[in-house]
């Protein structure tokens, strides 16, 4: 598999996320990246090279471009940061009442942020460029038909940023970003199968019926994003039926989860897209700590066997997935069963 990777990951490591209230450690980490890479050479089979930069016009097909400078200028403002000055930026206050206005600083970090998981560092805007240019170099290269599948190795992940805010530690939405590239040569369909509902591909792709958009996630009433990934949000105008949420309790193992991926599978065929998009969590393993499934390793070949069979030209993003011993042998068993 040729695997894209995002050279300028690392110096995103935040100090740490806020969980009620309180400063815990990251889950979502710069020993992710490396420990995939690793088992994917001891797997074998695999090439590995870096993209060029993309430029802020392509990150703009999808996201506001106030946003985009925000976090530019906002990551530059923490690097010429002196003294007592904090090297990170948490938003406290989010929009509130019917017109909302965002003067300055203080109120720009909620109006672009919906939690409090997804801070600000010196290096986030070069970490998430990065990973922006390693997936657009990805959909270039399906694009061209130079490859058939290709495997974006990147963080911080992308699949919960919507147009204008990070949040869920995602930045720009690498998988909204191919899917809008290869939508200009055919139909696409995002296949989310991280355990968190893809918010960011179904708020972005709703109201269009080229691109498809499916989830299979844990439920939203107990499991993040919390506010949307419900199985009647269907889209919208010309996007009616083209966005499908499969919803699984918490505890789901393989017997549960078969069954709902194999009926995401079948409304990809339906929908008979050119391209498929595929943000992968490894976050739905038993062993992951915020996920709440119950996976184990060899099912995710398994899992990639599946995907295989619909035969399309795929990318495949790198998104949740935080037990450093288990993503490793997750992907390089997810990418075996592709191949
Ligand atoms: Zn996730």
């Amino acid at each position: 598999m040729r695997v894209i990777l995002n050279p300028k990951h690392e110096a995103h490591a935040p100090p740490g996320e806020i969980e009620n209230g309180l400063l815990i450690p990251c889950y979502e980490c710069p020993a992710r990246l490396t420990v995939i890479r690793t088992a994917l050479e001891t797997a074998g089979g695999h090439t590995f090279e870096e993209p060029p930069v993309c430029s802020e016009d392509a990150i703009a097909t999808i996201h506001d471009p106030a946003y985009i400078t925000y976090l530019r200028e906002t990551a530059a403002e923490i690097r010429r940061a002196r003294g007592s000055t904090p090297k990170v930026q948490f938003p406290t206050v989010f929009p509130y009442g019917p017109n909302p206005r965002a003067g300055g600083n203080r109120a720009l970090r909620g109006r672009f942020c919906f939690d409090t998981y997804t801070p600000i560092l010196g290096a986030t805007f070069a970490a998430a460029l990065g990973g922006a240019s390693a997936s657009l170099h990805a959909a270039e290269l399906v694009a061209a038909g130079t490859a058939r599948q290709v495997y974006v190795l990147t963080r911080p992940p992308g699949h919960h940023a919507e147009r204008d805010r990070c949040g869920g530690y995602c930045y720009f939405n690498h998988a909204a970003l191919v899917a809008e590239r290869l939508s200009k040569l055919g139909r696409v369909a995002i296949l989310d199968i991280d355990v968190h509902h893809g918010n960011g591909a179904q708020h972005l792709f709703y109201e269009r019926g080229d691109v498809l958009t499916v989830s299979v996630h844990g439920d939203p009433a107990g499991l993040y994003p919390f506010f949307s990934g419900y199985a009647d949000e269907t889209g919208t105008g010309a996007g009616l039926g083209a966005n499908v949420n499969l919803l699984l309790q918490p505890g789901t193992g393989v017997k549960e989860y078969r069954p709902a991926l194999f009926a995401a599978l079948d409304a990809v065929r339906t929908f008979a897209p050119a391209f498929l998009v595929l943000p992968f969590g490894a976050d739905t393993h038993e062993a992951d700590p915020i996920g709440g499934f119950k996976l184990p390793t060899p099912f995710f070949r398994e899992m990639g066997a599946a995907v295989r069979e619909l035969g399309l030209p795929t990318v495949t993003t790198q998104e949740g997935g935080y037990n450093l011993d288990v993503i490793g042998p997750c992907i390089a068993e997810f990418l075996k069963g592709f191949e």
